[in-house]
């Protein structure tokens, strides 16, 4: 048990469900000690595990993470609308898990808000290479500029597409149509269209989220 166990619970290689730019703050710092490593990692995992955000209003408006969605109820600006069966035992309480919140002020999302980066581009892209429409973890993609930057193609929403090392080493510094690859599907820039489909993707895994994201 002591080898495997540390393999069996790593999921840094997935696709994780951080979604929507939200930055999970201090996901990566100490969990427990050595001893407990089993439960910490456990614990870990349990904690990125992703949140529905509803705004005041109950519209679906973000995707977070367990830990963060707790920050924001410990802080008094949101309240579980959604539980799991699960707890996370602090020094002095159990916490039930949230699987849905719901802001208590009214926030206002303005449409395009996304910034424009690495990680919302293999969002928008669902971690799928935009030439091989393979579908790759996060670390194993990069961006390509469609119209490379040596003709003069910008960094935009709709010149960057998620893209395996391979197929950017074979399109090199050309067009697709030179290297002759086709694009899986126009880029365009991160809506909130894009925003409702990938909350959609995600709440197919939890029936909770379903009555606030299938309405
Ligand atoms: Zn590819």
């Amino acid at each position: 048990m002591g080898a495997n166990r540390h393999k069996s619970v790593d999921s840094r290689g997935r696709c994780t469900p951080e979604v929507f730019g939200e930055v999970l703050p201090g996901s990566e710092g100490p969990v427990g000690s050595r001893s407990h490593n089993l439960n910490s990692t456990r614990r870990a995992s349990l904690m990125q595990e992703p949140v529905l955000v509803l705004n005041a209003t109950y519209e679906p408006i973000n995707v977070t993470a367990v830990r963060r969605a707790m920050v924001l109820m410990l802080k008094g600006v949101a309240q579980a609308e959604e539980m799991h069966n699960t707890e996370v035992h602090s020094a002095a309480h159990a916490h039930r898990v949230p699987s849905v919140i719901r802001l208590l002020a009214y926030r206002h999302i303005p449409q395009q808000s996304r910034a424009l980066s690495r990680k919302n581009i293999l969002l928008r892209d669902r971690n799928t290479c935009q030439f091989c429409v393979r579908v790759f973890p996060s670390s194993e993609l990069t961006l390509d500029h469609v119209v490379p930057r040596s003709r003069g193609g910008r960094s935009t929403w709709e010149n960057l597409v998620a893209c395996c090392y391979r197929c950017n080493n074979s399109k090199g510094d050309r067009t697709p149509e030179e290297a002759g690859l086709k694009l899986a599907r126009r880029p365009r820039p991160f809506t909130l269209h894009t925003s409702r489909q990938l909350m959609r993707l995600i709440g197919h895994r939890d029936e909770r989220w379903r009555k606030y994201l299938f309405y």
